[in-house]
Parts: structure tokens; sequence; C-alpha cells
């Protein structure tokens, strides 16, 4: 095999630096001799009885919030490879967009006549996630992925119940998101583990095994989480259809399949969609989300209630029926993420969500064709929108995923997913988006290949990473057991 000549992978050095508090500062009267902005205001408008106040000039200020926003790496500052959730770019003018007065300035309880553009925006949303889908009705409701699940498993149930039948189980693979299995005893049906065959997919034989009158749903994600289409899916569809079950579709991401997949067709009954995910809005850390639920007609009448409607030209929020299964958010859900998956849909267009999917499945696939030399890839089935490898060949250095991950923030990039899909020892899961560029590919994959030749060279290097960042590898144990959470204890109280 020819090696390309790459640009050099570079190693990036961050700073932790102690940043005490605006407190702190003043009390230690570090204050600089800048101005203060008091001093232009009319004497008799200042306090003098607050205590401990900092006395600090702006600049002061300014830099303390630009350090301590440094302290975090953010997909506006690299790569963010983390596979399932979606780490996109997020672009500026859908921030603009929910700045605008008209929109962040709504109270919730204002009458309908003075937030007809607030709801224009969820109708059209509602009939755009139904376009995209293929489906035949949507609610906007959900504020997250995982309680999309729990929706739409609870309308299935709803559904069956309706029907005087009593189906307690639900067919998850084994290559599921862990939300799957947990939103399924939520709703107190038992989950039943299907697995995966050696090409990473489910096949409809195995469903075909497990299928009985009390299976009241199989929640399959595609392309699953190895990033590989389930195939199998129309096969399993008659499967489960002819006993009388409902297809569930995880549809966290969608990067691979905007614009190209008509769900309703290929078997799905209902579904949800990530909005902080496949549709840009900055996420992580647990929040915002909006995780709409889109179904087929004889399951629209459970949905989650309300909806906007619209009525000779005016938008107005609508109870559903007596069969839904109530309101699961206040008000109208989670409305600036919704506004900026709107403002994404529009801005992109048909042909441009098209365009999305087709190149967020190429530098998946570039990433793949690059780095299977270096990382072992555990399925050789095509992926989609994300690869996953593993770390089989650095294992026998005794590096491993956790320690490439680390190694990665040594050059400057995001960790990838680890440890994810649980059906492959140690994990790698890499998913860049459509959004980065060829260069940036090429240097994530210089990065890669660096690391992999540290392992056999120097794995030392790899196992103590990481080194660039001014700091050591955290305990992480320690850190999720006994999280300190107050910045006293932490900085001054090393016991704490
Ligand atoms: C992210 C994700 C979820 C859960 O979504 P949340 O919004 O985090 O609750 C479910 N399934 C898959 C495949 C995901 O990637």
């Amino acid at each position: 095999m020819v090696v390309k000549q790459r640009s050099k992978p570079g190693l990036v050095q961050r700073y932790f630096r102690h940043e005490p508090t605006l407190l702190e500062r003043s009390a230690k009267k570090q204050s600089s001799p800048l101005p203060k902005s008091e001093t232009h205001l009319p004497q008799g408008l200042l306090r003098s009885d607050i205590a401990n106040f900092p006395d600090l000039s702006e600049i002061e200020v300014v830099r303390h919030f630009t350090r301590l926003s440094m302290h975090n790496f953010s997909v506006d500052e690299g790569m963010y490879p983390l596979g399932s959730c979606t780490m996109k770019y997020n672009p500026k003018i859908h921030e603009a967009v929910a700045g605008l007065g008209g929109f962040k300035d709504l109270h919730p309880s204002q009458p309908e006549s003075s937030i007809q553009g607030a709801l224009a925006v969820l109708y059209e949303l509602q009939r755009s996630l139904c376009g995209i889908t293929g489906m035949d009705d949507v609610t906007l409701q959900c504020a997250a992925g995982a309680q999309g699940e729990f929706v739409g498993l609870k309308m299935v149930d709803a559904f069956h119940k309706s029907r005087g039948e009593k189906r307690t189980k639900v067919l998850i693979p084994d290559s599921a998101h862990g939300t799957n299995p947990a939103s399924s005893s939520l709703c107190g049906l038992k989950v039943v583990p299907l697995a995966s065959n050696d090409d990473g997919i489910l096949t409809a034989k195995t469903v075909a095994r497990h299928m009985d009158s009390s299976v009241a749903a199989l929640m399959i994600t595609i392309p699953n989480t190895l990033g590989i289409f389930e195939k199998e899916i129309a096969g399993i569809a008659e499967v489960i259809h002819s006993r009388g079950g409902m297809i569930y579709c995880d549809g966290a991401n969608l990067n691979a399949l905007l614009g190209r997949v008509h769900f309703k067709k290929m078997g799905i009954d209902v579904m949800h969609m990530n909005m902080h995910k496949t549709f840009s809005t900055p996420h992580g850390g647990g929040g915002p989300g909006a995780g709409p639920v889109a179904c087929v007609a004889n399951l629209a009448p459970f949905l989650p209630t309300p909806y906007v409607a619209k009525r000779a030209g005016i938008y107005t929020l609508l109870e559903r029926g007596e069969c839904s299964i109530g309101r699961v958010k206040p008000f109208f859900g989670s409305f600036a993420v919704l506004l900026r998956a709107y403002a994404y849909i529009l801005a992109h267009g048909a042909e441009g969500l098209r365009a999305v999917s087709g190149a967020a499945v190429i530098n998946a696939n570039y990433l793949r064709q690059e780095l299977q030399d270096y990382y072992d890839l555990p399925f050789a089935s095509a992926t989609l929108h994300e690869v996953v490898f593993s770390d089989k060949k650095q294992r026998k250095n005794n590096v491993t995923t956790m320690d490439i991950a680390k190694r990665l923030m040594d050059f400057g990039f995001h960790p990838p997913t680890v440890y994810f899909p649980l059906i492959v020892k140690g994990a790698l899961m890499v998913e860049p988006t459509e959004t980065v560029s060829r260069q940036e590919l090429d240097q994530f994959v210089a990065a890669m290949r660096a690391i992999a030749e540290e392992a056999e060279q120097q794995p030392q290097v790899v196992r103590s990473a990481p080194h660039q960042l001014g700091g050591e590898r955290f305990d992480e144990v320690r850190a999720a057991r006994r999280p300190v959470l107050t910045w006293d204890a932490h900085w001054l109280n090393d016991e704490a």
C-alpha cells in the first residue's frame, strides 16, 4: 500500500490554569488601576452597602470569563467526532433567529392572536417533519430522544389496549442505544434482547423466532449504532406486522438518511427524531433538546396533546381526542430548539438536506478507508454516517480505547464515543458529520495514525495521556462518585 504524504499532526497545548473567582481576585486586591465604571455614575446612585462585592475593572471581568470559556472544548473550536451524538457545527444564523425579540421575549401564556408567528413556526415544522420522514402525523412536545421513545411506546401500548390486546414485550437488538430498554421498562414493558448477526445487523429470521402475540413492538435503530443499514427491515416489518406488532424506529440520528428514506414505506409505525443532533442546535451536557415523535395514521389519535392546527389562516393550539396519552411537556415543548431546527430545515431546503446526508456518509467512509489499516474494523459491512473501530490491534501493547481517546485530546480533537455500542469490545465510534472539511478529516487521520504508531513504538506515551492539557488524567471513577461541585471546596480544600 502506498502511504500518502500527509500533513504532520500537531500536538496542541492547552492551559487549564487555576482561575480564581471574581470574589477571590477582588479580595486579594488584584484589581487593576483602570477606570471603574462607577466613576461615571452619579454618587447618589452608588451603593456602598453590598458586602464582599467584587471590586474589578471591566477588562478583569472580560478576561476572567474568556479564560473560563477556554477551559471547555467546543464544536466551534474543532472536530467533535462523537458517534451517535452527531455533534455538527451550528450555523450562527440559527442563533440570530432564535434571538429575535419576537421569539425570545414571548410568554407562553400570551393569547394565541399575539403569537401567530411562533405558532406558524411550529405548524410548519410539524409539516416539514412529516415530509422528511414520510409519516402521517407528529408531536413536537417531547424534550429529548429518550422522552420521544417513552411517548412512542406509550402510544403503542395505548393502541394495543384500545383493541383489547394485552401485549407486554418489546424486542430490542443488542446494538441498541441504552435508552431503548430503559424507555421500555419505564412503560412497564419487558425487554427481549435480540442478537445481531456476524454482519452486525438484525435478521428477519431472528425476529421471527421471538415474535408472538405478546410482543407490542420491535425497537430498531436505522442505520444501527454500528453505522450499518438494517437491510432486512422490509422482511422484519412483515414478520412484526403479520402478528399485530408495531415497529418503533429510533431515529435520533437521521444524518445518513435525510432526504433519502421514506420511513413509512420502510414499515416504520412510529419514530422519534433528535432535533439537537441531526438538525444542529448546540447540545451536550444534558440539554437542551427536542425529540419530536412521528407516526402512521392509526397511531395518530394516541399522540400527546396539544398540537398546532391552521384554521381559516389562523394558527391555533388544539387538544387531541380522548385516545391521546395526554400532555408530556408544559406549553409548546422546547420552543427555542424547535425554532433552530426549523431554521436549519429552511436554510437547507429539500436538496440541501439530501446533500447533508450524502456528505455525512462520504466523510465517515473516508475515515474508515484511511484508518482501516491502523485500527481494527469489527464489522466488514459498509457503513453510513459513522464508523466503529476497536482497540483490538493496540491491546497487544496494553493500549486501550480509553488511552487512544485521551491521547487524541493532545492533538486537539474531542475524543470519539468510546465503549459503545456494547457488542464491540473496546469500541471507538467516530462520526465526523457533513460539517468538517477534507483538510480537517486529514488532520484527524494523521492524528489517529500517529497514535497507532505510538501504541507500537512508545505505548507508555499513549497509556499515560493526556500530556498537553496542563493536568493529569482524571480519576473518572472518583470524579463520578465524589463530584465536587463548589469552587471553594475544589480549589481551597484539596481534601474535599
Ligand atoms: C442520543 C440518542 C438517543 C437519546 O436521545 P436523547 O435526546 O439524548 O435523550 C437515543 N437513541 C440513539 C441512537 C441516540 O443516539
